[in-house]
């Protein structure tokens, strides 16, 4: 029997902490579960899982879709695409067989990679290095989330970018659907002996996926801002997401600020900063900028947003002396205050 090689690269980077990273999630868990359900697919198709931030890593090395599980996938500051593709090239190498004298290979592998945003690492050679090699030998489909994603850099690696956007909040169910009946379909037409059809995007736009073409508008920049803190009881990592409220102006005057809005605090592991590069970007956002304050998604403490002088940020339940869980300083914490703002790092997105 021949395989169907499905490979899913997806972008977990901070951007998507919160509602699209569960959501992610769930689409992963649902795809595997309906495809289940087709003989065919049972019978030919093998699933590998590579997820990137600002590390990259394969999840779940290829493996038969009845032994498959759903990993839970992590999330990372960084969105180091090039290493993501030298990760796909590298498991493709080891992983695909190649038709020989003595052996009928795989099916032409399929390549789902899901990004939300702009490349933070070198990606040219990758990038250059899948035209000259693997383009020709694997079906790579970009799919875009949200309007950050960079399709010009896609666009160098692939003709077949997508977009799953459509403000809905149903993007990540729709991109299951859609995958599941893509490969189904060509499980089902690869069994039934038909010479290999390839993944059609014919009838993505049935389900409200539109192919991104030639001349579309550029990707918006600095759509959301996201800031890691740790609890100061149980010394627990968090993140704050704030998204775009009005955008950084063209006046380049100071008074042209973007604001931002509070999206949601979430509770982060250790594993995070495994996943997350160690360059930081020098960029920060002034916490005037910023709207709304959650409580400490760890411990409940009504602000995460008080600041040590290292110049990280921790949860505080009001004035007293506390201990930084970043640089175990003394800190004390007085009234009110808050007026003068003041800057703060932000993470890669
Ligand atoms: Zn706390
Ligand atoms: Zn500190």
């Amino acid at each position: 029997m021949r395989r169907l090689p499905i490979f899913f690269v997806l972008d977990v980077s901070e951007s998507m902490a919160g509602d699209p990273h569960a959501q992610l999630q769930r689409a992963m868990e649902s795809i595997v579960a309906q495809l289940r359900q087709d003989p065919s697919a049972l019978e030919t198709v093998y699933i590998s899982v590579i997820a990137f931030a600002g590390k990259v890593g394969t999840v779940v090395p290829m493996v038969d879709l009845m032994s498959f599980y759903a990993p839970r996938l992590p999330l990372g500051g960084g969105t180091a695409l090039g290493e993501a593709l030298d990760e796909l090239m590298t498991r493709i190498e080891i992983d695909v067989k190649k038709t020989s004298a003595s052996q009928r290979g795989d099916w032409e592998p399929v390549v789902y990679l899901l990004t939300d945003g702009r490349p933070t690492d070198r990606y040219e050679a990758a990038v250059r290095r899948w035209r000259q090699h693997f383009s020709s030998r694997a079906h790579l489909i970009a799919v875009t989330l949200g309007q950050s994603a960079d399709t010009q850099v896609l666009k160098q690696l692939t003709d077949d970018v997508v977009s799953l956007d459509d403000g809905s909040g149903e993007e990540l169910s729709r991109f299951a659907r859609w995958v599941t009946a893509s490969v189904s379909a060509q499980s089902q037409a690869l069994d039934a002996g038909k010479s290999a059809p390839g993944i059609s995007l014919a009838k993505a736009g049935d389900v409200g996926i539109s192919l991104v073409k030639e001349g579309d508008p550029a990707p918006v920049d600095d759509q959301v801002v996201v800031f890691t803190g740790r609890c100061h009881r149980n010394r627990k990592p968090y993140l704050l997401k704030y998204s775009a409220v009005t955008l950084p102006g063209g006046l380049g005057s100071a008074a042209s600020q973007g604001i931002y809005g509070l999206e949601g605090g979430y509770p982060l592991e250790e594993e995070y900063f495994e996943w997350s590069s160690q360059s930081s970007t020098n960029a920060s956002v002034n916490s005037d900028q910023l709207e709304g304050v959650p409580p400490c998604p760890h411990c409940g403490a009504m602000t995460s947003f008080a600041l040590c002088q290292c110049g990280k940020l921790m949860c505080c339940n009001g004035p007293g002396k506390q201990t930084c869980p970043w640089c175990q300083t003394p800190v004390a914490f007085g009234k009110g205050g808050g007026n003068s703002g003041f800057n703060v790092g932000r993470g890669q997105g």
